[in-house]
């Protein structure tokens, strides 16, 4: 059994190697170490890989001849564990067209640009007590063409015969995306749309010109109560789309289509765009991609992502490790580079996430309340347009 043996101490200024590995293995060992040195960085650990198996994309390990055991790290919750861990030997032999691919996959990762946890905390209305991730942390050009992101509850109601919620007020200039985990919302405009979703269910609404609703709790939920879990994004449209006449979309669960994501046990959910080929229902204005993912505890993936797009990965419930180095918690989001093809993902918790991504519009925002628009003389005309009744009133 080949042995690697790897002392460090509290600064990381001593790293001793001991053993023999081909150069390729030496490196890639470094690269795992280093990652468990930022995972540990204040505390002496010790590191003893008695062996290194090179995973693929898929998880299958291709480097393991040499290698034919796992490897252990003795520093509790090291997160590179997934990486070099103990895989059966899968007789694949090792090459040197196989190193290259796997280290043009390491090269085309998307990296993490920051961890933004809630910046604000406020009641939207009387009924979602929300905690906003953006733009309260002043993310803005970096999340284009999201333009907020309010993560409500999760939070349980006493039964009540007046449903909670926000009555009627306007919109315009982008989209509201609703995405309910537990609970139930009914909504109603004044481009005569109506509809009510559940856990799973998505509404896609466009405000574009302009309308008027309102969003409540539905009312036979109301009268039992129970816990309210919901995400509320907003969505730019592009200035020519702006005045565009609005659109609703019921996007309920039983038409999403999912799929395992790093095999049995995740889930991914294609509530917009596309991933590998499964295609949302959704529709969009712009290159919108919007997927939901359950992870078990352990669970690890690549995620594939579009080069160029603005990404954001969402933890509702759990934690996550991205790239195998950053920990992401509750109600945080990791925003990462729009260039990689994709990120991966290792569930430390039982986790519940929601990916956003999108080509960004590069183009003035202003806004105020509850309008979108790309001048501030645009927002005037938005408010006076309000109050002279131009965007509708309920019936
Ligand atoms: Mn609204």
């Amino acid at each position: 059994m080949l042995r690697i043996t790897m002392l460090v101490d509290e600064l990381g200024s001593t790293l001793k190697m001991e053993g023999r590995l081909a150069g390729e293995a030496v490196r890639e060992a470094e690269w795992c170490w280093q990652a468990a040195r930022r995972e540990h960085s204040n505390r002496l650990c010790r590191v003893d890989l008695r062996a290194v198996t090179f995973l693929d994309q898929e998880g299958k390990s291709f480097l393991s001849h040499a290698f034919q055991q796992g490897a252990t790290f003795l520093s509790s919750g090291c997160m590179t564990r997934a990486y070099v861990e103990a895989i059966t030997h899968s007789g694949q032999e090792y090459t040197e067209e196989k190193f290259r691919e796997k280290e043009s996959t390491m090269k085309d990762r998307k990296s993490v640009k920051g961890i933004y946890k809630p910046g604000s905390t406020h009641m939207v209305g009387d009924g979602f007590p929300v905690r906003n991730v953006f733009p309260s942390q002043n993310l803005t050009e970096e999340i284009s063409p999201f333009l907020l992101l309010d993560y409500a509850g999760p939070s349980s109601f006493a039964p009540t015969d007046r449903p909670r919620g926000v009555g009627e007020h306007p919109h315009r200039g982008f989209e509201t995306v609703t995405i309910v985990y537990q609970g139930k919302v009914a909504h109603r405009d004044s481009a005569g749309n109506a509809g009510i979703i559940g856990p799973g269910d998505v509404q896609w609404m466009t405000a574009a010109s302009g309308v008027v609703h309102e969003e409540l709790h539905e009312q036979a939920w109301a009268k039992n109560g129970g816990t309210l879990q919901m995400i509320q994004l907003w969505v730019n449209l592009p200035k020519a789309l702006k005045m565009g006449a609005p659109r609703y979309q019921t996007v309920l669960n039983e038409d999403i289509p999912r799929a395992n994501l790093g095999g049995p046990g995740g889930v991914i959910r294609v509530i917009a765009g596309e991933y590998e080929g499964m295609k949302g229902p959704a529709k969009t204005f712009t290159p919108v991609h919007l997927f939901d993912l359950e992870l078990p505890m352990g669970h690890q993936a690549e995620v594939h992502l579009p080069v160029g797009c603005n990404t954001g990965l969402f933890v509702l419930s759990g934690e996550l490790v991205l790239n195998r180095s950053q920990k992401v918690g509750e109600a945080e989001m990791a925003l990462c580079d729009p260039q990689g093809s994709h990120v991966h993902i290792q569930a430390t918790e039982e986790a519940r996430v929601l990916v956003l991504s999108g080509e960004p519009i590069h183009e003035p925002v202003a806004r105020m309340g509850p309008f979108v628009m790309n001048t501030e003389e645009e927002l005037v005309q938005a408010v006076n347009d309000y109050r002279e009744g131009k965007m509708g009133h309920l019936h």
